[in-house]
């Protein structure tokens, strides 16, 4: 039994034949019944690791553990994997019940008509697909093709299951209650699930634990709530957060931190959230919107050039040296365009960052 380490990746690359290094030496473990999250934008090598661990592509070199054994010498059919596809790649001709049952009527775990039917129609009512069992695919809607496509992924009781961005054909809405359906599911049958997605939000939703990567490296790998809160570096801050973190150039001399239009004292910061020691130089300061906010004491001076409703929330946007900043304010604050306010930092929130991007607070 390796519940801590029920999957385990060790040391992994992948060089494509053109020489392309697809995953550079990555390494990351997941819990027994955990639903994990790979996000990380597009080309970052994702889908190279599902693949891999699916057996449908082979490392370059490291190792692919399952429950303390190795499967990079083992077929993909005797990986004990279920893989759900983007496209959710479903036979057209065949009915949902076809489909479902399908995996169970081939290969080596084949099993009788009548078992292989009720062991469907058993996946079939977790999914909630039950009343589309004699229709076929071309009739469905996205969302319910996604559940034939998860339920087909099921039926053969796989310990592992690969999902790559299956909500990405789905309009919005849909996305947002299929990704809690998901969630839900695969809690009940208690399966370890590998979640791939670009979208931070669905991420931070959905994941027990997300690793992003980056250019086949791992930036970081980690609870959801720490890549708010304490990212490990620049591309991790800047990619995770909605509306996206506010960046300022700034200078660190003389004991003072100065940007374009504000400075404030180092002795401001909290001594405690010193990564390394802060040496005089450039660096860029990151502040999550929420976290500058007009106030009487601020020290940013600025004009609200516009103001976004989001629900319960507003974002001021002003202005910095030809970029965007934003705060994020409560609907009541009584704010509108044109307004000059001061903005207040909370210096214990904020991030700096050196101009290659490690953090330093
Ligand atoms: P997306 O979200 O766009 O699907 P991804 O993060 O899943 O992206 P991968 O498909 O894993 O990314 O690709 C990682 C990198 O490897 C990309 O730069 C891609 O161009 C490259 N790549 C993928 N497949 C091949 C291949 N067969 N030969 C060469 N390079 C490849």
């Amino acid at each position: 039994m390796n519940d801590e380490k029920f999957v385990e990746v060790k040391n992994l690359r992948k060089v494509y034949d053109n020489g392309h290094e697809a995953i550079k030496n990555v390494s990351f473990s997941v819990k027994r019944g955990d639903l994990v999250c790979l996000l990380g934008p597009s080309g970052c090598g994702k889908t190279t690791i599902l693949n891999m661990l699916a057996g449908l592509l082979s490392p370059t070199s490291g190792d692919i553990l399952f429950d303390g054994k190795s499967v990079v010498n083992i077929a993909p059919k005797d990986r004990q994997i279920g893989y759900v596809f983007q496209n959710y790649a479903l036979y057209p001709h065949m009915t949902v019940l076809q489909n479902v049952m399908f995996p169970l009527t081939v290969g080596q775990h084949k099993k009788s008509k009548d078992e292989a039917e009720k062991i469907a129609r058993k996946y079939m009512e977790l999914t909630q697909i039950t009343e589309l069992a004699d229709q076929k695919p071309g009739q469905l809607s996205g969302g319910q093709q996604q559940r034939v496509s998860i339920a087909r992924a099921l039926v053969q009781q796989p310990k592992i299951l690969l999902m790559d961005e299956p909500l990405s054909n789905l309009d919005a809405r849909l996305r947002l209650r299929i990704r809690e359906e998901i969630r839900s599911l695969v809690k009940k049958v208690g399966i370890t699930t590998l979640f791939v997605t670009h979208d931070q939000e669905e991420a931070l939703s959905i994941g027990d634990k997300i690793i992003l990567f980056h250019q086949g490296v791992i930036q970081q790998d980690d609870l959801g709530q720490n890549f708010y809160l304490n990212p490990n570096n620049y591309f991790v801050a800047n990619f995770v957060g909605n509306p996206v973190i506010d960046n300022f150039k700034v200078k660190v001399a003389d004991g003072k931190v100065t940007a374009a239009n504000f400075s404030f004292d180092v002795s401001e910061l909290d001594k405690n959230r010193f990564k390394r020691d802060l040496t005089d130089g450039d660096y860029v300061l990151s502040v999550r919107p929420e976290n500058i906010v007009p106030a009487a004491d601020g020290i940013v001076p600025a004009e609200i050039k516009d103001v976004e409703l989001i629900g319960r929330e507003r974002i001021l946007k002003f202005d910095h040296e030809g970029q965007q900043v934003r705060s994020l304010v409560d609907l009541e604050q009584p704010v509108k365009s044109g307004d000059q306010v001061k903005l207040k930092m909370r210096y214990d929130r904020v991030f700096l960052f050196t101009p290659e991007g490690e953090r330093v607070y």
